[in-house]
């Protein structure tokens, strides 16, 4: 590991003032994935800026209903406040399928945005990588590449977005809120990741001094009926190589509105917009579930190893809405 230098830091300007000053330096709050990625000398900051003791520890509920999550709220406290788990089930489930108990209890909320990839390639130091290294080549797109994105690819990035947490998030129409030299700001969770396109080492449009405080997850009455369904290829602890983020709004067997989102499927938490839409008015039915799952995927692009998460994504999808639907 390169050698860096740690400065800790007791509220949220002294810590953007200590980022801004140094550009080679990182915050870190559980550290649960920027320490592998320093240790493999994939991210090499000079310098990192201990957050931990700032107040950004509560889950509050706001005036107009709609919940405040503080940055530094650990993934294993998410998923297990009762608020959350009965009105934001998604939410909670997906938290639950994510890491392991051990990694849940330090990992935190604003962390959990800011995961890299898992691309094989991308740890790989011996391999070229345009999200690694700018302008090398992406190793993924002629190479081995089952666990890779079938949508919002381009030609210079095939890497899926890891989070678990996030799929949930971008169902749920979360929005982000950062603070930075110039102030306060907040990002709709669509705008927060972004697709490789040309630039791949961007992942996110957070700019280089700014602090997430939060994320706000709108009240939504219908998202006590939600669920998460997660596919891996071991159930004890691994990423998904597909999972479905579903929320259902049902009265007399019909459906007025639906969210959908996926994971380990697409370069960024990938809501469905126009799946939900096709819902929008059609009964409970494996059929209308099968045209949802149809439209969603039929933009994949798929490449030599994972063809197959196409069907699957489709079948997890279909799972996840009739566990939600209410039929078997
Ligand atoms: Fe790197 Fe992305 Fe290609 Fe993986 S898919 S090797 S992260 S450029």
């Amino acid at each position: 590991m390169y050698p860096f230098t740690l400065i800790k830091v007791n509220d949220n300007a002294g810590a953007i003032a200590a980022k801004s000053k140094n550009t080679h330096s990182r915050f870190i709050g559980g550290g649960t994935n920027l320490v592998d990625l320093m240790k493999m000398n994939i991210e090499k900051p000079q310098q990192l800026v201990d957050i931990t003791s700032l107040d950004l520890k509560k889950i509050e509920t706001l005036p107009n209903g709609n919940l405040l999550i503080g940055a530094l709220v650990k993934n294993s406290d998410l998923a297990y406040d009762t608020n959350v788990s009965s009105s934001y089930p998604v939410l909670s489930q997906a938290l639950l399928a994510g890491a392991s108990p051990q990694l849940r209890n330090m990992a935190t909320t604003g962390g959990n945005l800011l995961q890299r990839t898992r691309c094989y390639y991308f740890y790989d130091t011996a391999t070229p990588c345009n999200k690694r290294e700018p302008g090398s080549g992406c190793s993924a797109i002629k190479g081995y590449n089952r666990i890779h994105a079938i949508l919002g690819t381009s030609d210079h990035c095939i890497a899926t977005h890891p989070s678990d947490m996030c799929v949930a998030m971008a169902a749920l129409d979360a929005i982000i809120h950062v603070e930075g030299e110039n102030g306060k700001r907040t990002i709709q969770f669509a705008d927060f990741h972004t697709l490789p396109g040309d630039h791949p080492e961007t992942d996110n449009t957070l700019k280089p001094d700014e602090l997430i405080t939060a994320v706000e997850i709108p009240a939504l009455a219908f998202a006590v009926n939600s669920n998460y369904v997660k596919v891996r290829d071991r159930s004890s602890f691994d990423f998904a190589l597909a999972s479905a983020a579903v929320a259902l709004d049902v009265t007399g067997g019909m459906i007025k509105e639906a969210r959908i989102a996926f994971g380990g499927i697409g370069t960024k938490p990938w809501r469905s917009l126009k799946a939900e839409q096709s819902l929008k008015g059609k009964p409970i039915s494996i059929n209308s579930f099968k045209d949802a799952a149809d439209i969603a995927l039929e933009d994949a692009t798929t490449y030599q190893y994972n063809s197959f998460k196409k069907e699957l994504a489709k079948r997890t999808l279909i799972s996840a809405l009739k566990k939600t639907g209410g039929i078997s």
